[in-house]
């Protein structure tokens, strides 16, 4: 499945008709591809005053094979360099930002540069967060960097997008593995987000295209839609994927599971025994578990006037206790959860912005955003981590079964002027398990292409 205005407004015909129409016109996403460089083109990086980070930065992009040019010193014309020499990417370093003042120092650094961007460039702004400052002119400068983050990602056409990482002292090993992937196509559908790192032990090196090589990954909602395409990401990055459905979905599940090289584990969530079949199963067939994605999900809209027991108590039970019962067996089954072990949780926008009709399950999903939240620092203590990840409007087959107006509305009200692919989310969730974000814990990432809603 994938968007069909996408494609049209990019086709040859459609294209011209988009055009003389004055309809909005959906690049074509950079996304990841095995064997990918991380950016198609150099990266321009500078710092808006004494930047601690951008030595740091330098040498993580250098690693990763990205050219690093210097920043343009003015915000001018063109600089005329030649069209070979647009960057792919700014990565800018404001942790020199100590004042509203040095703000302007950030937009002489990033204006030219986003001038000279490529299609479905990037542009990613480390900053201090605003909790740690010393003074309120340093904390307001600080959030400052949020409100130009997220305007500048809503006026970047061609599929670019920007995104700010917070990296409090301490926490400096923490900022590779985000800000590569925020370069990278595997975060195409990320937008206008801001990520607080922390410190935390952080392997090095690593297999790039194999990041997930060794790791047994359980993806609940497997069979199809969003879990499908998390399965296949995570097998394809390396991992052995036991995939969990309930049992009428078993011919679907088993498919998935054939296709990745994985195992088919049928288990409806909400079972009483749930848990404690889990908690067997990966300790019997598989000595334990390192990445659990909470990804299986339901709706059962109604206005709250007209919601019924039975429909409130299904969307709790599958979306959110599920979620709490299984983590919770997995922390007390000793040693089943592996050392750097990775829990992601799917939320929904649903739960950060609300939405007419689903009270149950925009309280579910804000509840996986509370619950992460609340697990996290018990995590970061075992060296693990647990996220969320809170999915915009993704092309599925739930989406798809919705009113042409609605759901045309609700593709085209971001950004990005499209709907994210099921491959969007999995590239997400996959990246949150690698071993090298270790310090992204207690974060709700949205895969959203910077929607309107809850913005
Ligand atoms: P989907 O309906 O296509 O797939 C959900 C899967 O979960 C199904 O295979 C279903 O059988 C399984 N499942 C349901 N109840 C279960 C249970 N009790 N035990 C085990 N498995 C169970 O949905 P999707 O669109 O792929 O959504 C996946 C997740 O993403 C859900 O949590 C959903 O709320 C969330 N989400 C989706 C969107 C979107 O636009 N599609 C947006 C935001 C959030």
């Amino acid at each position: 499945m994938s968007d069909w205005y996408t494609s049209f407004a990019n086709s040859g015909v459609g294209s011209s008709l988009v055009r003389q129409l004055g309809l909005p016109r959906p690049a074509v996403l950079r996304r990841y591809e095995p064997g990918q460089p991380v950016l198609p083109g150099p990266a321009v990086v500078g710092s808006a005053g004494e930047g601690r980070l951008r030595e740091a930065l330098t040498a993580v992009l250098r690693d990763a094979g990205v050219a690093v040019l210097s920043p343009v010193a003015t915000d001018g014309a063109d600089d005329g360099a030649d069209d070979g020499e647009r960057p792919a990417a700014v990565v800018l370093d404001a942790t020199g930002v100590t004042g509203p003042a040095q703000l302007a120092a950030a937009r002489d650094l990033l204006a030219p540069a986003v001038r000279r961007l490529r299609p479905t460039g990037r542009v990613v702004v480390l900053a201090d967060p605003p909790a740690g400052a010393g003074s309120p002119a340093q904390a307001a400068a600080r959030q400052a960097l949020e409100g130009l983050v997220r305007s500048l990602a809503k006026e970047l056409r061609a599929g670019s997008t920007a995104n700010l990482v917070y990296v409090p002292e301490g926490a400096e090993a923490s900022v590779a593995s985000p800000v590569l992937f925020f370069l990278s196509g595997r975060s195409a559908y990320v937008d206008g987000q801001v990520l607080t790192v922390s410190p935390a032990d952080v392997p090095a090196g690593g297999d790039d295209e194999r990041p997930l090589a060794g790791k047994v990954a359980v993806v609940t909602g497997a069979a199809r839609g969003i879990g499908a395409a998390i399965a296949r990401v995570m097998a394809r990055d390396g991992a052995h994927v036991v995939a969990v459905d309930v049992p009428a979905a078993g011919e679907a599940l088993a498919a998935v599971a054939n296709e990745v090289g994985g195992t088919a584990f049928q288990l409806d969530v909400t079972a009483p025994d749930a848990a404690q079949r889990l908690v067997a199963h990966l300790r019997e067939r598989h000595g334990g578990v390192d990445v659990v994605v909470h990804n299986a999900g339901i709706t059962r809209d109604k206005l709250l006037v007209n919601m019924d027991a039975a429909r409130w108590d299904t969307v709790m039970a599958v979306n959110l206790q599920a979620q709490l019962d299984l983590t919770e067996a997995l922390l007390d089954a000793d040693g089943v959860l592996r050392p750097g072990a990775r829990v992601v949780a799917v939320s929904s926008q649903s739960g950060i912005a609300g939405n007419r009709g689903q009270t149950n399950y925009a309280a579910s999903k804000a509840g996986v955003i509370g619950m992460v939240r609340a697990w996290a620092p018990a995590f970061a203590g075992r060296g693990a981590t647990i996220n969320a990840v809170a999915p915009g409007f993704i092309v599925t087959e739930m989406t798809a079964r919705m009113p042409f107006g609605t759901r045309e509305v609700g593709a085209r009200i971001n950004s990005l002027q499209q709907g994210g692919l099921p491959v969007d989310v999995a590239e997400t969730i996959a990246w949150l398990a690698q071993p090298g974000a270790a310090g992204v814990n207690g974060q709700v990432v949205r895969v959203c292409g910077q929607s309107m809603l809850g913005a």
